[in-house]
C-alpha cells in the first residue's frame, strides 16, 4: 500500500495496533519529506523490526518516472502511476526560486481546443499519494540543501475538479513538520474556472493563489477556445473570483494564452480593458507554445507588442511571461503525447540532439517566474509598471527575449 496515502493520524492506528507508539508516525513522515527517504531501511531511528514491518505492508514509492534536463536548469518527469496512467510534473530553477508544477489529473475533461493534456480525453483524478509522490520525487532532483519554494498546480488535469485529494496533498506539502514547509501563498492553483469549487475554496480557509486561465474576454470566443465555457460563462467566474478574493485577501491572476489570429486582436485587448478594469488582478499573458497537431500559432511579435501595448495603456495589470523549459516539451501533456508516436530512447538524449531539437518548439505551458510572482502583494504590479515604458529593459518581461528564446 502506498504510504503516501495515508495520514499521520491513519499510520498511527496502524503502529499503534502492532504494538508502536503514535510518535513514530512523524518519524515516518519526518523521514520522507525532511530527510527524502525513498526506502523503510533508511529511517534509521526507527526499531530495525518496525523497518520491516512497514517495508512488507508499505511503498514509498509507486511510480516510475523517465527525467528530461533542459539546458535552463529545468527538469521534467514523465511519470508512469502504478495503473500505467501517465502524467508529468516540472522542476524550474529561477534563481533561488525552485518551483513545481504538478499534475491533478490524468489527462483532462475541460477540452481546451490548443491544449496537449486533454486531447485524449481524461482517464481519472490523481490520488492525493500520487500528488504528493510527484513533489517528493522533484524534490529528490535537488541538492540536499536546496528546498522546494513555490507549487503551482498547473500540470495535468484541472485541479478544482479534483478538489479533495488535492487539497488534502496541498495541507500535507504547506505542513512544516511532516511535510514540505512550502507557504500557501506560495502555491498556486490554476483553474479553467469551476464557480462552485472556487467557492468551496475561498471557504476552505487555506489562502492559495488562485489563477484562472480566462483565454478570450468574451463568451463566445471562450466557449470555442474552452468548450466547458458554454455552461459556466464568464460572467458567474468574475462572481466566483470577486469571492474569492473577499474571503482570502488573495489577488487573482487571470491567465490568456495568446493565440494568433484568434484572441491577439486589438478588439480583444479592448474587451479584456473592460472586463479587467477595477478587478484586483493580474493578466498574465503567455504566447502559445505550438502542440503538434493542432492548428494553434503563437502570434508575431509585433501583435504580441500591440496587444500588450493596449493593456498596459489601459491601466491592466499585466504580465507577459518567459517560458522555460522549451527543449523539454515542458508543456505538461505534451511530452505524454510526444511519447505515444515515439520510441522513448529517442526522447532521452539530451537537448542538442536532433530529436530533441526537433521537439523542442513545443515548449512550456509553465514559465519560470510563475508561481514566484503570486505572492498576492501588490508589490509586483509596482515592478511591472516600472518596466512598462522600458520596453527593451533586459527583464523577463521584455516581449523581444520572450521570443529570442522561444522561436
Ligand atoms: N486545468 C487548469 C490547469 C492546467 S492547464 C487550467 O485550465 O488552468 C495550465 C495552463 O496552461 C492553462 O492556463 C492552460 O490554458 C495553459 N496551456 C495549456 N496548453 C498550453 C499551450 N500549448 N501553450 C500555452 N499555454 C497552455
Amino acid at each position: 500500500m502506498p504510504i503516501l496515502e495515508q495520514t499521520p493520524a491513519q499510520l498511527a492506528v496502524w503502529l499503534v495496533a502492532r504494538g508502536y507508539p503514535t510518535y513514530r508516525a512523524k518519524q515516518v513522515f519526518e523521514w520522507i519529506f525532511l530527510k527524502r527517504a525513498a526506502d523503510f531501511a533508511e529511517m534509521t531511528n526507527l526499531p530495525k523490526g518496525l523497518r520491516e514491518e512497514l517495508a512488507n505492508h508499505f511503498s514509498v514509492f509507486t511510480a516510475t518516472t523517465d527525467h528530461q534536463q533542459s539546458g535552463d536548469g529545468t527538469e521534467k518527469l514523465l511519470v508512469k502511476l502504478a495503473d500505467g496512467g501517465r502524467i508529468e510534473c516540472v522542476l524550474l530553477r529561477d534563481g533561488p526560486r525552485r518551483s513545481i508544477c504538478i499534475s491533478s489529473q490524468v489527462g483532462c475533461a475541460m477540452g481546451c481546443v490548443f491544449c496537449a493534456s486533454g486531447l485524449d480525453g481524461i482517464e481519472r483524478n490523481l490520488t492525493r499519494g500520487e500528488v504528493l509522490e510527484q513533489m517528493l520525487r522533484l524534490q529528490k532532483l535537488l541538492p540536499t540543501d536546496e528546498r522546494l519554494s513555490h507549487i503551482v498546480m498547473m500540470g495535468m488535469g484541472e485541479p478544482l475538479a479534483n478538489l479533495s485529494n488535492v487539497l488534502e496533498a496541498l495541507e500535507v506539502a504547506r505542513d512544516p513538520a511532516m511535510g514540505l514547509g512550502i507557504s500557501p501563498r506560495r502555491i498556486t492553483i490554476s483553474t479553467v474556472g469551476l464557480p462552485p469549487a472556487i467557492r468551496k475554496l475561498a471557504e476552505a480557509n487555506a489562502p492559495y493563489h488562485l489563477a484562472i486561465s480566462l483565454h478570450a474576454p468574451n463568451d463566445p470566443l471562450r466557449t470555442r477556445l474552452v468548450p466547458v465555457n458554454k455552461s459556466i460563462r464568464i460572467a458567474p467566474i468574475m462572481e466566483a473570483s470577486e469571492y474569492y478574493f473577499e474571503k482570502t485577501g488573495r489577488r487573482l491572476t487571470f491567465e490568456y494564452v495568446l493565440l494568433k489570429d484568434i484572441n491577439d486582436t486589438q478588439e480583444c485587448a479592448r474587451e479584456l480593458i473592460r472586463l479587467l478594469r477595477g478587478r484586483v488582478s493580474m493578466l498574465n499573458v503567455i504566447p502559445y507554445n505550438p502542440v503538434p497537431g493542432l492548428p494553434y500559432e503563437t502570434p508575431r511579435p509585433e501583435a504580441i507588442h500591440d496587444f500588450r501595448k493596449i493593456l498596459v495603456d489601459g491601466g491592466i495589470n499585466v504580465m507577459f511571461r518567459q517560458r522555460k523549459g522549451d527543449s523539454i516539451q515542458a508543456a505538461c501533456g505534451q511530452l505524454r503525447r510526444l511519447r505515444d508516436r515515439q520510441t522513448i530512447s529517442s526522447l532521452d538524449n539530451d537537448s542538442e540532439s536532433p530529436d530533441a531539437s526537433r521537439v523542442g518548439n513545443l515548449s512550456s505551458n509553465f514559465s519560470g517566474d510563475f508561481a514566484g510572482d503570486f505572492s498576492g502583494d501588490l508589490s509586483n504590479s509596482e515592478q511591472i509598471d516600472a518596466h512598462k515604458d522600458q520596453p527593451d529593459q533586459p527583464s523577463k518581461l521584455v516581449l523581444p527575449q520572450i521570443h529570442e528564446s522561444q522561436i
